[in-house]
Formats: structure tokens, C-alpha cells, sequence
């Protein structure tokens, strides 16, 4: 597979699961259309994307079409964000962890930490890098510190130049691969132990995973930094009007508003009507702010289910995908 096109700064891939056991049992249907490497075709309807990734897509081969060279950049000195947004078991865990300590199965987030160190090792030994990484948890509209279970709420401040980052979360200096995915299995626990189901709550909760890359030439002291964000954003999926309440309705009235705002920062920001974009409107856009559009690498995945039972789902994060565009 050849590389995405560099020239645009969003970018948008869909990717379909394979249908799982229980729907093929239940006898759903595969409903997507394949056509050529850019374009699905959903109940007669068809969407592009820069890629389009069928349900046979290797994590390797995700990777290398699309995060591989975000890794470059952020070594160059740019910011990045890679987000995975779609419905509850649509594979957004997949795309972005996969199986963390399996070679061929795990997904972006492990790839990116060992190819970050391989690039290091093999760059000017007159370079020092500090490597520190952060893993947080929004959830209804609470910033919870996975590193830290004592830091349930943390908040949102700029720095002296106005950057925007999250006060008081931990910050973790890794040195090699292995460290990233100790820190990683770290938060897992965690957040394991902080709610009864996991599932669920993953559900309903973005999950952020921050790596910051600073490197100081020893000589010259020229530094370059560099920042991403691999984000796993909650599930999508609406709540019927009539089925939820209390608790649960919250919850997903606060997931729709936070995943609305997200999409109309986006949209503003693929449009190029750079005047307003409405960075305020939500606590992971603030934190997002200067690791979105602009000069940034920004990466939207755009997980599917290619079952007929999820077909109002499918379209409507497929739409929420071409707003991107
Ligand atoms: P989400 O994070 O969106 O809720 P998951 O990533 O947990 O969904 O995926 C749901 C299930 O489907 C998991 O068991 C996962 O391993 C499987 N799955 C998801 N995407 C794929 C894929 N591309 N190929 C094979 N299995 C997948
Ligand atoms: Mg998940």
C-alpha cells in the first residue's frame, strides 16, 4: 500500500471490523461495498476518505500507511493527534492499542512507541532526547489522571505561551518501548480497578494518550519539540430517547455534546475558514488545541461495523467522518 498523500493536514480513514461470531450466528449482513482503496459504498450510498481499510486490513498495514510517518513528524518538531472515533465494538480499541504485547495484533499506540525509539537510536548522537508520556481520562467532563487515581479532576490551563495542557497530571519519563508499554499497562490497571465494568466504562469515556518528545543537540543546544495525542474517544453510539435515564442519559448527553464539539472543530478546521474554531467548547478540544489542524499532523480513524444490525450507526459515523473533508 502506498503512503496517504502528505499535502493535507486531516486526514480521514475508515476502517470495517470483520463481522464477529454472534452477528454471522445471528445472520447479519456484511454491508459495505469496496471500491478501489478510497471509497465504501453503504446502503447505495458512497463515502470517501483518504483510505478506506476493508475488514482484511493487517495493524501493520494501518500503520504503515498512515501513523508511520506522523512518528517522522513529530520527531521533526511537529505536534500531532491521532483520534478513533465510532460506535462500542466498532474497533477502536483495536486500531489504537490492538493487543498490546503481540507482535503482529497490536495496534497504533505500541508500533508508534517502538518506532519513536528505533528512529532515536538510529539519529546524530549528538541529540539528547527527553521522552515523558501522559495517559488521562475524560469522562463527563471530569479530566482523570491514569497514572494517578488519586487525581480525579484535574483541570485545563494554558502556559506562558499560551499552551494549553492538563495541571497536575502525571508525567512519566520513558527510555525505551518496553517503559511506554509498562506506563501503558499501568493505566489499564487502573482504570480496571476504578469501575466495575470495563467495558462499559471504556464506553464512555475518552481515553488520551500523550507523548512528548523533546531533543537538545549537545553542542549547538538547539532543541526541537514535538507532542501526540492518540486518542480513544467514547463510543458514538446514540441512546434511544426512550430507553435511557438518570444516569445513563447524562452520561450520553455528555458524550454527544463532547463528540460534537470535537466535529465542529474539525469540520472548521478542514473547511480552512480559519477565523473561529470552536477550540473552547469542550475540555479534550482545549487540550487539543495546538495539536489540531494548522501545522499539526491530525488523523481521524473512523471505525465501522459492517453489520446489517448496525447500519443506522455505520452511516451516521460515516457521516461524521465526510464532515472532516
Ligand atoms: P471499541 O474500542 O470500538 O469498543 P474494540 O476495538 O474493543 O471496539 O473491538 C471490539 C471487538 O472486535 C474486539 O474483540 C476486537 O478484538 C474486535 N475487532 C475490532 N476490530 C477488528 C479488526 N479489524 N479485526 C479483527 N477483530 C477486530
Ligand atoms: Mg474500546
Amino acid at each position: 500500500m502506498a503512503d496517504v498523500p502528505a499535502e493535507c493536514n486531516i486526514k480521514v480513514l475508515c476502517r470495517f471490523r470483520p463481522l464477529n461470531q454472534s452477528e454471522v450466528v445471528r445472520g447479519d449482513q456484511f454491508i459495505p461495498k469496496f471500491q478501489g482503496d478510497d471509497t465504501v459504498l453503504v446502503a447505495g450510498k458512497s463515502y470517501a476518505f483518504d483510505r478506506v481499510f476493508p475488514t482484511n486490513t493487517t495493524q501493520e498495514q494501518v500503520y504503515n500507511t498512515c501513523a508511520k510517518q506522523i512518528v517522522k513528524d513529530v520527531l521533526g518538531g511537529y505536534n500531532g493527534t491521532i483520534f478513533a472515533y465510532g460506535q462500542t465494538a466498532s474497533g477502536k480499541t483495536h486500531t489504537m492499542e490492538g493487543k498490546l504485547h503481540d507482535p503482529h495484533q497490536m495496534g497504533i499506540i505500541p508500533r508508534i512507541a517502538e518506532d519513536i525509539f528505533n528512529h532515536i537510536f538510529a539519529m546524530d548522537e549528538n541529540l539528547e532526547f527527553h521522552i515523558k508520556v501522559s495517559y488521562f481520562e475524560i469522562y463527563m467532563d471530569k479530566i482523570r489522571d491514569l497514572l494517578d487515581v488519586t487525581k480525579t479532576n484535574l483541570s485545563v490551563h494554558e502556559d506562558k505561551n499560551r499552551v494549553p495542557f492538563v495541571k497536575g497530571c502525571t508525567e512519566r519519563f520513558v527510555s525505551s518501548p518496553d517503559e511506554v508499554m509498562d506506563v501503558i499497562d499501568e493505566g489499564k490497571a487502573a482504570r480496571h480497578v476504578a469501575v466495575t465494568n470495563m467495558n462499559e466504562h471504556s464506553s464512555r469515556s475518552h481515553s488520551i494518550f500523550l507523548i512528548n518528545i523533546k531533543q537538545e543537540h549537545v553542542e549547538t543546544e538547539q532543541k526541537l519539540c514535538g507532542k501526540l495525542y492518540l486518542v480513544d474517544l467514547a463510543g458514538s453510539e446514540k441512546v434511544s430517547k426512550t430507553g435511557a435515564a438518570g444516569a445513563v442519559l447524562d452520561e450520553a448527553k455528555n458524550i454527544n455534546k463532547s463528540l460534537s464539539a470535537l466535529g465542529n472543530v474539525i469540520s472548521a478546521l478542514a473547511e480552512g475558514t480559519k477565523t473561529h474554531v470552536p477550540y473552547r467548547d469542550s475540555k479534550m478540544t482545549r487540550i487539543l488545541q495546538d495539536s489540531l489542524g494548522g501545522n499539526c499532523r491530525t488523523t481521524m480513524f473512523i471505525c465501522c461495523s459492517p453489520s446489517s444490525y448496525n447500519d443506522a450507526e455505520t452511516k451516521s459515523t460515516l457521516m461524521f467522518g465526510q464532515r472532516a473533508k
